[in-house]
């Protein structure tokens, strides 16, 4: 018997690659550019959109090929309905979180590099549930593709219903379209520095001028500090910014809270920053998570602040959002105040992030952790 060919995922390509394979099946070049367009522009749910393809064309590629893999399994919206969560379920079982968040000016989705994580954060719902697998490319960027694709058809479908009424378009809107997608953030589930190929090919597909052609300057990838990443990205030669999981100060906190630390503490981590930035001359983003009483402490505070003396940097705060396998709680608002004031007379800059979604679960790994322990 012969065995059945696996079909090849279209969006785990890159246009070389895209165009051998056309090219393998006799078609002229200019299909994989027709092709290219329709997935990442037109952003194609299906061949018979392709309509400038011959129906034979688009029937091979209904059998040998598949457009998209993850199917959505939980949607949900925050009270303030600013705030979409999704849990993708993969063919082979494995599941994924997605989020779109919109603000005044802005729609930021945060997605996925690896379906679980295996750095085993204590706070985060990821860590907990240890990882399952990495994911592939494609599956990175069909969560960004999924959230465009809504963004583009709520706007066509507002449209006609301003046409209906009569409406001029609101060209005095200072907004972005509704349409528009304006930050792509990698910090939902997985690491994706433990990942990295596929996580850099994603990036740089999303960021391809004759497809998706999303700036890199807006696109943030966010590492818990594997120091070989680092190093590899201060080399590629893309505007990409750079976020580094911090949450501690010191090598004895921070290797409880985040264990691999102990792999690369704090003095292999921080030179790695530094060059990163002598390199490349972007401002890095430090994270960390207030957690009362844990690592919200003045004297905290004050080794972050000589820490960072001195570095192209940034910290974001974000009061830690509870998971289920977790002790601690976010630190009160007067924590919080003193926290900063630390950092401000040392002359750190700073911002305090709002939790986006907390009613929906929209921390990293929470959803599936719910629909686990459910
Ligand atoms: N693995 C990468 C990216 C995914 S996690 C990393 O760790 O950076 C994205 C961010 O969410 C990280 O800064 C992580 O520390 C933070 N995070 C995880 N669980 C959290 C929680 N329960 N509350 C607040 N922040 C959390
Ligand atoms: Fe993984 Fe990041 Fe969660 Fe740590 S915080 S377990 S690295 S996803």
């Amino acid at each position: 018997m012969k065995a059945e060919k696996k079909p090849v995922a279209l969006l785990d390509l890159s246009f070389d690659e895209l165009s051998s394979l056309f090219q393998s099946w006799g078609e002229p070049a200019y299909r994989a550019k027709q092709v290219w367009a329709r997935l990442y522009q037109g952003l194609a749910a299906s061949f018979d959109e392709m309509s400038e393809l011959p129906k034979s064309l688009r029937q091979r590629l209904a059998q040998e090929t598949i457009l998209g893999q993850l199917t959505s399994r939980i949607e949900q919206r925050s009270s303030d309905k600013q705030t979409r969560k999704v849990l993708f379920a993969l063919p082979d079982g494995a599941q994924v979180e997605a989020v779109l968040m919109s603000y005044e000016r802005r729609r930021t989705t945060c997605i996925s590099t690896q379906a679980g994580c295996g750095m085993g954060c204590s706070f985060c719902a990821t860590g907990q549930g240890g990882l399952q697998r990495n994911l592939t490319s494609g599956e990175i960027v069909e969560q960004v593709l999924y959230f465009a694709h809504e963004l583009k058809a709520g706007s066509q479908k507002s449209e006609v219903r301003s046409q209906k009424r009569g409406r001029q378009s609101p060209t005095s809107d200072p907004r972005p379209p509704i349409s528009e997608l304006t930050n792509i953030v990698l910090m939902g589930m997985g690491e994706p520095f433990a990942n990295y190929d596929p996580v850099m090919a994603a990036v740089r597909r999303l960021n391809d001028s004759s497809g998706f052609n999303f700036g890199a300057r807006r696109m943030t990838v966010s590492t818990v500090g594997l120091v070989p990443g680092i190093k590899k990205l201060a080399v590629e030669n893309i505007q990409i910014n750079l976020a580094v999981s911090l949450h501690a100060a010191t090598d004895d906190l921070r290797s409880k809270l985040v264990p691999i630390n102990k792999q690369y503490p704090l003095s292999t981590l921080l030179p790695a920053v530094r060059e990163y930035i002598t390199q490349t001359h972007r401002r890095v983003s430090f994270e960390w998570a207030l957690i009362e009483g844990v690592n919200d402490t003045p004297e905290q505070a004050r080794a972050l602040a000589a820490l960072l003396k001195g570095m192209l940097c940034h910290v974001n705060l974000i009061p830690l959002n509870p998971t289920s396998d977790y002790p601690g709680a976010a630190s009160t608002r007067e924590r919080i105040a003193a926290f900063r004031s630390v950092l401000e007379s040392a002359g750190i800059a700073n911002t305090l992030r709002l939790r986006r979604g907390i009613d929906i679960q929209a921390g990293c790994g929470q959803l599936r952790q719910r629909a686990r322990d459910k």
